[in-house]
């Protein structure tokens, strides 16, 4: 009974051109994101690696036992990893031990990203997947629905074409695909979709992606 019902709860993700606006904001390292998680504890209980900062307090907080090291990021950069079961190790009694402190990592988590993109988070996280599909954005205007529209047009893209880029250059698990089509979704609109190839249009991708990432440092 409980699948059945889940397929039709709705949760209000917001005003789709709001989020977005915020969304492009975070990935810029600016302002952070007021998830409205509810009780959802997806993100604690789905075999994610945690990424721990130098700043974050929750550094000295977290057993050494449960850290390793962050390829390409020396010491006090760590990788807090999951239990066998998928559950973060500061999981605790269904919440989260280090609430206050916990890292910017989790801070910065937002799975209604996935839900702009029209992808699930992975067959491993069926937790998040859940909430993925219980968000509805609302539209302010028919461009924020046309927005929405170019970024699932640019994930499709990015994920029928992965090999067709550079090696290793387009992301292949769904986050690094929602965020590269955020990134980029602009050359997704209708009015850009006319005669581009593909090859044109990856070179436009790849373009358009530098572009947003050096912007973070205006
Ligand atoms: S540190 Fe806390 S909020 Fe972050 S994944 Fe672990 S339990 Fe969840």
């Amino acid at each position: 009974m409980s699948q059945v019902h889940e397929e039709f709860i709705h949760i209000n993700a917001g005003p789709f051109g709001q989020w977005l606006t915020q969304a492009q904001a975070a990935l810029r390292g600016h302002a952070g994101l007021q998830v409205p998680c509810g009780d959802c504890v997806g993100c604690c209980t789905s075999h994610y690696s945690i990424l721990l900062r130098p700043e974050d307090i929750a550094l000295d907080l977290v057993p050494a036992a449960v850290l390793s090291s962050v390829a390409g990021k020396p010491y006090p950069y760590a990788k807090m990893n999951p239990r066998a079961d998928g559950t973060c190790p500061m999981f605790t009694a269904g919440l989260c031990s280090i609430y206050a402190q916990r890292p910017q990592t989790c801070l910065d988590y937002d799975c209604r990203v996935f839900a702009a993109a029209g992808l699930d988070a992975g067959e491993d996280k069926p937790v998040i997947n859940r909430r993925i599909r219980a968000w509805q954005f609302t539209y302010a205007t028919e461009a924020d629905r046309i927005a929405h529209q170019s970024i699932q047009a640019a994930a499709r893209f990015i994920q029928q074409h992965v090999d067709a880029f550079p090696s290793n250059w387009a992301p292949r698990v769904p986050a690094g695909v929602a965020v590269l089509a955020l990134k980029v979704h602009h050359l997704f609109m209708a009015a850009n979709q006319a005669t581009m190839t593909v090859a044109d249009r990856i070179n436009a991708v790849m373009s358009a992606s530098k572009d947003f990432d050096q912007s973070n440092t205006l």
